[in-house]
């Protein structure tokens, strides 16, 4: 509850502890828990809030069939070392509606802001009212939501929010495919499939200084498509400050692959950021 988390931080922070905070989702797999390992290493207190937040989802069906598993994850957390569970209602987090503009510029309009409308203005809303009830020192994001980070990095400078932002590399499975509550909603036929999205991103680094960027696309697009269950909704390369599009990958010093791929009703995400090869 807000109203018992509040004066558990105020007390931390009086006796000056660093306070670390990783918002999650619930369904928690080894992505959420490397977050946890760094804020426990990093922090003194660590806080770990679980709210699928529904002004995030663009689509009332991924909402719903988001998996929850709250027994389990509460566990998890205890063992991972997290000082303080945070579940709230949707009550405590929107008491009143947050009216609010949220404007992330360029970062919103493309890729994931493109595909899904109105989900950073979701994520901006959210995690500003974590920040406001747990006002954390620091807190920790995971590089699979690429653009999350960026979301998140301009909430903090335009709201001149006190809290520094930390952001960890994508846990994968053995076979490649970047951990994510969604992927429990697989079939095994789809899991199997969805390894093939990795290896073609491993790919399109190995090629990139080889093959001109539009035919770079097209195979990987294409190279996706080719497994039966699985249909690209986007794959693009792009600067990764600034996610503008790549002329020419043979002057580009780094670059970055993201790619949205639909299996069935389950939509995943992945990228992968790298030095293009001379
Ligand atoms: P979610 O529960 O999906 O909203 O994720 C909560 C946090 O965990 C976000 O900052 C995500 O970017 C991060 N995260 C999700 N999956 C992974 C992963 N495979 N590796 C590292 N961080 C992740």
């Amino acid at each position: 509850m807000v109203s018992e988390i509040r004066p558990q931080v105020e007390n931390f922070k009086a006796t000056g502890k660093i306070i670390g905070f990783v918002p999650t989702m619930g369904t928690l797999h080894r992505g959420h828990l490397s977050l946890i390992e760094r804020a426990r290493n990093e922090c003194d207190v660590v806080i770990a809030s679980i709210f699928v937040n529904p002004t995030q989802f663009n689509d009332t069906m991924d909402f719903e069939s988001y998996p929850r598993n709250i027994d389990t994850d509460l566990e998890l957390l205890r063992n991972a070392g997290c000082d303080i569970a945070f579940v709230p209602e949707y009550s405590e987090i929107y008491p009143r509606p947050d009216t609010t503009p949220y404007h992330f510029g360029a970062i919103e309009e493309r890729f994931e802001g493109a595909h899904r409308p109105g989900h950073f203005k979701g994520v901006g809303m959210v995690v500003r009212r974590f920040f406001e009830i747990i006002k954390p020192h620091k807190a920790y994001f995971g590089l699979k939501d690429y653009q999350q980070v960026m979301v998140i990095k301009s909430l903090v400078k335009q709201f001149n929010l006190n809290v520094e932002i930390a952001a960890a590399p994508t846990k994968r499975e053995a076979d490649g495919l970047a951990m994510s509550s969604r992927n429990l909603l697989l079939s095994p036929s789809q899991r199997k499939a969805a390894s093939r999205i990795y290896q073609v991103l491993d790919e399109v680094r190995n090629r990139a200084s080889k093959t001109d960027i539009g035919e770079l696309i097209v195979w990987a697009t294409n190279e996706i498509d080719r497994e039966p269950e699985l249909k690209t909704e986007y794959f693009e390369i792009a600067h990764p400050a600034t996610l503008e599009p790549i002329a020419d990958l043979k002057n580009a010093q780094q670059a970055i692959a993201l790619v949205a791929v639909k299996t069935g009703r389950v939509r995943l995400i992945d990228n992968l950021e790298f030095f293009v090869k001379r």
